[in-house]
């Protein structure tokens, strides 16, 4: 299929904390239907940037679109204006997220999880969410989980859930944060798994990860970040295969 939306585009964006730079003029265009894998060392400014694509953070400068809207902002004449809270909730439907520590309700069961928020926002009626997170499950694998408790579920299985819920409202784009490291490694391989079939869906992914054997595999491009800038993008094959940069050389190094 023909994929014409999940374009972002980040431009000239810097974000700091006090005196330290987080984010120091970045700027990166994917295409809609792609796959980045953001790679890069503690502390340089991956999740700040992915936040900053969901309106989490609001940056110092620069602005970042999806599909040409202005996230977080309005365009008028040539000024931005911020927008109200429940206009940056409906943009956010755009965008699912999926965090390290796969936050599921654990009061809820799975299913529950998956259809809590869409319908206590109004974005889906009952039925509807409950035919769709159906629908996910068995993407996921774990349809027969419907009714099971978070935590009697492994570390694997809890963020295959996450990641279902993070589709409910079939988002453009997905953003990931290092969605495999809070996992034994036996669990790693079943959520790389939902993350490649995700990748063939035609949603825009960018994810945040160490599995250099992955982004291989299945990124479209990869972009290497040091101190809230990124010295190095281009294809994987680019990237991983022919580093340019010092510090892309070395962390390949430990890394592989
Ligand atoms: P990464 O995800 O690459 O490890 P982060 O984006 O989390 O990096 O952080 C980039 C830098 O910004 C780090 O120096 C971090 O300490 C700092 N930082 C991130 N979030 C905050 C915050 N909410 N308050 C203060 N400093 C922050
Ligand atoms: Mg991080």
């Amino acid at each position: 299929s023909v994929h014409t939306t999940g374009a972002i585009s980040i431009t000239s964006v810097s974000k700091s904390f006090g005196k330290h730079k987080a984010l120091d003029d970045v700027s990166l265009e994917l295409a809609p239907g792609s796959v980045t894998v953001i790679l890069g060392p503690s502390g340089s400014g991956k999740s700040t940037l992915l936040r900053s694509i969901n309106h989490l953070e609001r940056v110092d400068a620069g602005f970042i679109q999806i599909d040409g809207d202005y996230i977080g902002y309005q365009r008028r004449g040539d000024k931005l204006y911020e927008l109200k809270e429940h206009a940056i909730l409906r943009q956010r439907i755009n965008v699912g997220y999926v965090f390290q520590n796969f936050n599921l309700f654990p009061h809820l069961t799975v299913l529950e999880n998956l259809i809590e928020a869409p319908i206590a926002h109004r974005q889906l009626t009952k039925r509807d969410a409950v035919t769709r997170a159906g629908e996910l499950l068995d993407i996921v694998g774990l349809r027969h989980k419907a009714d099971a408790w978070p935590r009697h579920l492994s570390g694997g299985q809890q963020q295959r859930i996450a990641i279902a819920r993070a589709l409910m409202l079939n988002p453009r784009v997905m953003l990931f944060d290092e969605p495999t490291s809070a996992l034994d490694p036996e669990l790693v391989g079943e959520v790389l798994d939902v993350i490649k079939k995700l990748a063939r869906s035609g949603t825009t992914l960018v994810i945040v990860t160490h599995e250099v054997g992955f982004a291989r595999e299945v990124a479209d491009n990869v972009v290497f970040m040091v101190d809230g800038k990124i010295v190095e993008q281009g294809n994987s094959t680019q990237v991983l295969n022919n580093p340019r940069h010092e510090r892309t050389k070395r962390f390949l190094a430990r890394v592989l």
